[in-house]
């Protein structure tokens, strides 16, 4: 069954947003036995959008269509396609109720436009959306089966999981069997662990690195007619890159290593808290972002100034005279005076030079250094990133952590 998938959006042809939808229906479809054969995306005009279309019908079986389903002027996808198919646009009573409906939830007057969501192409089936008032359609046109859905992201995937691809696997069951195993991997660069691998077997077997930065994802993935020997293979490689990395692997699947974090210390019953400088609360973002973070994160300062590390972290004034703020010495008393301030089972501390100023010849601009303190002592360690602001910043987040998940799994 040949798929394809039309992102519609100005947006998208001018650079401005990255075709996230694209790429997410491609890995999906990819990863559950199914390809996509043809992915193009058009401006919001009637001209390139009917052209786009007709194309389509006329070389794929399923076309995924995402944008230009909201309610305003440049929203035009649901009307070109309905006069390329030669189907009038019809109001849809129980899409309009839906549409009112979620208004009167979020206790906002619907707007006399968005009646228009709900005329779709006379014929088509509606697609609901929980996440958003654009509903989206389904219409078989001559063989072709175009799914019509919002471009944001939010509705889009929902729409997909709910009704597009059960239809596509309804349409067309999968024969081929399908292994996939996600590694997710912190702590060493993309070439060398390409050269730590290179003498992988990868006969009947994809190796695929994606970069969720700073985190490196490895992906192994088979296909094949025998779903026991796709398992093999993939479990076999599965063993020799874990072999090959040992602990730059911190888990799999979904699970970033803020969760991990959060997930472990949970069980454990211990608790957190993290002391920044140079990070400027990114780190207390990152776990804070995870849901269920309040049972261990008990608190987060932002101590920027030589002040604030001793007002607030009773870091000794000759600590920093001596050593200056970013040292060995500074980010151990940063850690030791929050745990001891916070009463919790760790604290993480760091202090650094983010740049593009503040640097000197033994201190250059991407010196950090990262203290955990623990009830089994206090550990130090210098590192050095020498990159823009903002990854530095989230290097040293995600190098703080680290440290700590090694200290819990030693
Ligand atoms: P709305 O009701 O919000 O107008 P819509 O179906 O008209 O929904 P668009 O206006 O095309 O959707 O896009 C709305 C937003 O969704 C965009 O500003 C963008 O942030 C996001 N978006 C749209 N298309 C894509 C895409 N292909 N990939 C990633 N994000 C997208």
């Amino acid at each position: 069954m040949k798929i394809e998938v039309l992102t519609v959006g100005d947006e998208i042809l001018s650079g401005n947003i990255v075709d996230t939808n694209f790429a997410w229906i491609g890995d999906y479809l990819w990863s559950h036995g199914y390809e996509l054969h043809v992915h193009s995306s058009v401006g919001d005009d009637p001209e390139p959008i009917t052209k786009a279309i007709n194309l389509a019908a006329s070389r794929s079986q399923v076309v995924i269509v995402t944008g230009g389903l909201g309610p305003t002027i440049d929203d035009i996808t649901i009307e070109t396609a309905s006069k390329a198919f030669g189907m009038p646009q019809v109001l849809f009573p129980e899409a309009l109720e839906k549409i009112k409906a979620r208004f009167e939830k979020l206790n906002r007057p619907m707007a006399a436009n968005n009646e228009k969501q709900a005329r779709l192409p006379e014929g088509s089936t509606v697609i609901p959306n929980d996440n958003g008032t654009a509903p989206g359609c389904h219409i078989a046109f001559q063989n072709t089966h175009f799914f019509f859905l919002p471009g944001v992201p939010r509705e889009m995937k929902k729409m997909c999981e709910d009704y597009v691809f059960p239809k596509i696997k309804e349409l067309s069951p999968v024969k081929t069997e399908f292994c996939q195993k996600v590694l997710r991997c912190f702590g060493m660069t993309e070439s060398a662990m390409d050269r730590e691998l290179a003498s992988v077997d990868l006969t009947d077997v994809d190796l695929a690195f994606r970069i969720f930065f700073p985190e490196i994802l490895l992906k192994i993935s088979a296909r094949g007619s025998d779903l026991n020997k796709v398992q093999k293979r993939v479990h076999e490689v599965e063993a020799f890159v874990r072999d090959r990395l040992g602990d730059v692997i911190y888990g799999e699947g979904e699970e970033m290593l803020p969760q991990w974090v959060g997930r472990v210390l949970t069980e454990r019953g211990e608790s957190l808290s993290v002391a920044e400088s140079c990070t400027g609360g990114l780190l207390a973002s990152l776990i804070t972002d995870v849901p269920g973070s309040s049972k261990y994160f008990k608190e987060g300062v932002v101590t920027y100034s030589n002040e604030s590390k001793q007002d607030l972290l009773a870091v000794p004034s000759e600590v920093l005279k001596n050593h200056g703020a970013v040292s060995a010495e500074t980010a151990i008393a940063m850690a030791e005076g929050l745990r001891k301030r916070a009463g919790t089972t760790y604290a993480l501390s760091m202090t650094g030079i983010a740049g593009p100023d503040g640097g000197s010849p033994d201190k250059p601009v991407g010196t950090v250094h990262i203290a955990l303190s623990s009830p089994s002592g206090t550990q130090e360690r210098k590192l050095f990133f020498p990159a823009s602001r903002e990854w530095f910043k989230r290097l040293v987040a995600f190098s703080s952590l680290d440290i700590l998940r090694k200290h819990l799994i030693h």
